[in-house]
């Protein structure tokens, strides 16, 4: 078992979202803040070999679906973890609440449309999940609907596996109070504030509803080919070691090889 597998969701067990981490190290227990610089550095150069790997390969792709309630850090982790991978290959995707034109669709179609294609990294901050997180937690359809939709969810993920995509869906886990750190940070910080959502203070004063949402997701939704990994996320260093590690391994997991060159290049000259 690899040393990140401690944070994956076991499909079917119960999650209690009070009794996980948010502060574990133990999956690099050698791993300081300052020695993880170098790690992480290692870490995105295979990251970067492995995506050109995919490429060259053409006929699979990797999608990483990142949750985290605010301040959590989505942001941070692709821009650490993606360091150094050719931007080509990765299309990133952000999902805010949705346009009068998303509304009127089924809630997958806008998310089905990002979905990579072959070859190709996508990378979701926020995704499907929010519709059955906020959706469900601020009652914005009826549970009868909202409730179906773990099904369809597992369902989606999983015909795009069998066509070749390779998910992983991590939810950065941090302390209640650390959010409260983050949230004054960015107010104190002009450079920052910009991010400061009034809303954000409301989504702060549902916490347990949100983590008891969040639960129930990743209850019904961690499955063998579309595992959720409850990532602690209160220090950034090693946040960004576990999921580039989980990516990593994601990867290497598909056993990829380069094509073999179209022609017989041993006769060729070049003059
Ligand atoms: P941010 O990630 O800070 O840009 O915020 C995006 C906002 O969009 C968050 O408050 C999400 O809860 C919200 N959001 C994302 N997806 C949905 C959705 N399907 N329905 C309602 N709100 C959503
Ligand atoms: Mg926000």
């Amino acid at each position: 078992m690899s040393a990140v597998d401690r944070y994956r969701v076991t499909p079917g067990a119960s999650v209690d979202l009070t009794k996980i981490p948010t502060s574990d190290t133990s999956a690099f227990p050698e791993a300081t803040k300052k020695s993880s610089r170098n790690q992480l550095g290692a870490m995105n150069e295979r990251l970067s070999e492995l995506q050109r790997l995919l490429w060259a390969d053409g006929s699979r792709s990797l999608l990483l679906v990142l949750q985290a309630m605010d301040t959590g850090g989505k942001d941070g982790t692709i821009r650490k973890v993606f360091t150094g991978v050719n931007p080509q290959g990765v299309d990133v995707r952000g999902f805010g609440v949705p346009t009068d034109e998303e509304l009127a669709h089924d809630y997958l179609w806008r998310v089905h449309a990002r979905t990579p294609s072959d070859g190709r990294i996508a990378v979701f901050n926020r995704s499907h999940y929010e519709d059955v997180l906020v959706v469900r937690v601020l009652d914005l359809v009826p549970e009868d609907v909202w409730s179906k939709r773990y099904a369809h969810i597992r369902d989606f993920e999983s015909m795009l596996v069998d066509e070749g995509t390779v998910i992983r869906k991590v939810m950065l886990h941090i302390s209640k109070d650390e959010q409260k750190q983050r949230l004054q940070a960015r107010l104190d910080d002009p450079a920052k504030a910009y991010k400061f959502n009034a809303s954000d203070l409301d989504t702060r004063a549902r916490w347990s509803d949100y983590m008891a949402a969040y639960a129930r997701a990743l209850e019904e939704t961690s499955t063998d080919e579309a595992p959720w990994f409850v990532v602690p996320a209160d220090r950034k260093w090693y946040r960004n070691l576990v999921v580039s590690q989980i990516l990593i391994e994601a990867i290497e997991g598909l056993g990829l090889r380069y094509p073999e060159p179209s022609d017989d290049l041993g006769n060729l000259e070049i003059t």
